[in-house]
């Protein structure tokens, strides 16, 4: 539902808002339909457990009234006492409460320890039958060939396509583009058009349904994740910031790099002088989700971690956050640093960061509809120039 809310706008834009009325009409039914039945066993529970409070206090005060009659108790502590029942039995009333919170906690608490149970790493389809790597190709082989020559390998998808739930919703359909090595690779389209799954297929989280990556001439799967992540640097739009200190965010990727370079680092990403001037500098510690910390300083730390991991292929999702433009102009140069020399994929929001970019990869409904330059690309009136003229951040 969010996130046919969320694109709204870009549907607007490209004249398919209302396909989505019928899916917006089917998840509010279904919405509407489990609110209803969750309400009606909690106003049961909570009706009968007040009515037991409830006959339980009248049983009280009846037989005060008796006591009081046949001059059994004083005035004043019959008074007492039936001012106090009802205080005895809140508990009871509490209990509905406390029982449907644990219910929603036991309900968590089953689907984290199924996520905290899968295995990590599930072996592709292809190499499950036997291994089909050359006998000569051990992964450090593999990761040398990546790295050979000055500009190192190039990646490429072919005609890759993948599909969430067990394939019932398909994501990308036959990507096809090749990221050169040293070169900056912008991803632009409207929501929902497979930029993020094309970033995770990278990072090796997910695997293609069909189709091949390849780095240089091998199965970017052949690769062990672990080691390929190694060499990468992952700069996401809403960094996750760790309940430690600042130095160890920063340290993420490189638990034991010094102090100093920490620093460096910081200070590549324009982190250093904020960081200075929290209360106990590299060392105060974050609330979790960095919760002292505004978006564009997280945003910084994140970048402080890509600079102190120091990667050859650099993955950004650029952040849409509005900043302020002192802020903006300081991640916008830590970023330009960053990029150089290195392979990088960037989901462009930024004109500034398309303009910049070596390629621009235009990607609509899990499909490449145009790859070229800032200039090529305006020059030819397709859906990239519609994106840039009609959206506002561009
Ligand atoms: P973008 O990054 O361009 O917004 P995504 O790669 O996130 O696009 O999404 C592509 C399509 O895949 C969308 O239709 C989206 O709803 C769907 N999708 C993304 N992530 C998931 C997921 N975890 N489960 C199911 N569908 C998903």
């Amino acid at each position: 539902f969010l996130d046919v809310l969320q694109g709204l706008t870009t549907l607007k834009l490209f004249g398919r808002s209302r396909d989505q009325i019928a899916i917006i009409r089917r998840i509010s039914e279904r919405f509407r339909d489990t609110t209803m039945s969750v309400l009606r066993v909690a106003f049961l529970s909570a009706l009968a457990l007040e009515m037991l409070a409830t006959l339980s206090t009248a049983i009280i005060a009846v037989e005060i009234g008796l006591r009081l009659l046949y001059g059994r108790l004083d005035f004043d502590e019959a008074f007492f006492i039936l001012i106090l029942a009802p205080e005895f039995y809140l508990p009871l009333r509490l209990l509905g409460t406390r029982f449907h919170a644990g219910m929603s906690g036991a309900a968590a608490a089953e689907r984290i320890f199924a996520v905290l149970a899968s295995p990590p790493e599930s072996p592709s389809p292809l190499r499950r039958e036997g291994d089909l790597r050359p006998p000569h190709l051990t992964p450090s082989r593999l990761l040398h060939a990546m790295e050979r020559g000055p500009g190192g390998e190039a990646i490429t998808f072919h005609d890759v396509h993948y599909a969430y739930n067990d394939g019932n919703r398909p994501a990308l359909r036959g990507v096809t583009f090749a990221i050169p090595p040293r070169e900056r690779i912008a991803l632009v389209g409207p929501s929902g058009s497979g930029k993020s799954t094309a970033m995770q297929l990278l990072l090796c989280f997910l695997e293609p349904t069909a189709g091949r990556i390849t780095v240089g001439d091998h199965d970017l799967y052949d690769i062990p994740a672990d080691e390929w992540r190694a060499r990468i640097a992952w700069v996401p739009q809403l960094p996750y910031l760790f309940a430690a200190s600042v130095a160890e965010n920063i340290r993420l990727a490189c638990p034991d790099a010094p102090l100093d370079a920490v620093i460096r680092a910081a200070q590549q990403a324009h982190a250093d002088t904020f960081i200075r001037a929290l209360p106990d500098g590299y060392n105060t510690p974050i609330g979790e989700q960095g919760a002292r910390l505004s978006g564009g300083q997280a945003q910084r730390i994140a970048l402080a971690r890509a600079f102190l991991k120091d990667a050859p292929l650099l993955l950004l999702d650029e952040a849409t956050a509005n900043l302020d433009p002192d802020t903006e102009a300081l991640i916008q140069d830590a970023i330009r640093i960053l990029l150089h020399d290195r392979t990088a994929v960037i989901i462009a929001h930024r004109l500034r960061t398309v303009q910049d970019a070596d390629q621009i990869v235009v990607l609509d409904q899990g499909r490449v509809v145009d790859t070229g330059t800032h200039t090529e690309l305006l020059a030819r009136s397709g859906p990239y120039r519609r994106l840039v003229t009609a959206k506002e951040k561009y």
